[in-house]
């Protein structure tokens, strides 16, 4: 099981193998840059909790402007679960 948030640029990212990409990123409100939550197909039945997850990382992502990292380590919340 596997997930981490990529960096986007024009609709393409370092996708791993085998992982799937999620619709709704998140995107840097300074520069744009844009984050999509990639996941292993193990991690479906998390996914409520892996995207709210994401979501939560909206305001650290900015304040990191304009030091973009390619991938990013999702935080596992637990009090989300
Ligand atoms: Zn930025």
């Amino acid at each position: 099981m596997a997930y981490e948030a990529v960096k986007y640029t024009n609709g393409k990212g370092d996708l791993q193998d085998g992982l799937t990409v999620d619709q709704n990123p998140i995107v840097c409100g300074k520069c744009g840059a844009e984050y999509r939550l990639d996941y292993s197909p193990g991690e479906s039945s998390n996914l409520a909790n892996l995207r709210a997850c994401f979501q939560s990382m909206q305001k650290r992502t900015t304040n990191k402007c304009p030091k973009h990292q390619p991938s990013l380590a999702v935080p596992n919340v637990p009090f989300l679960q």
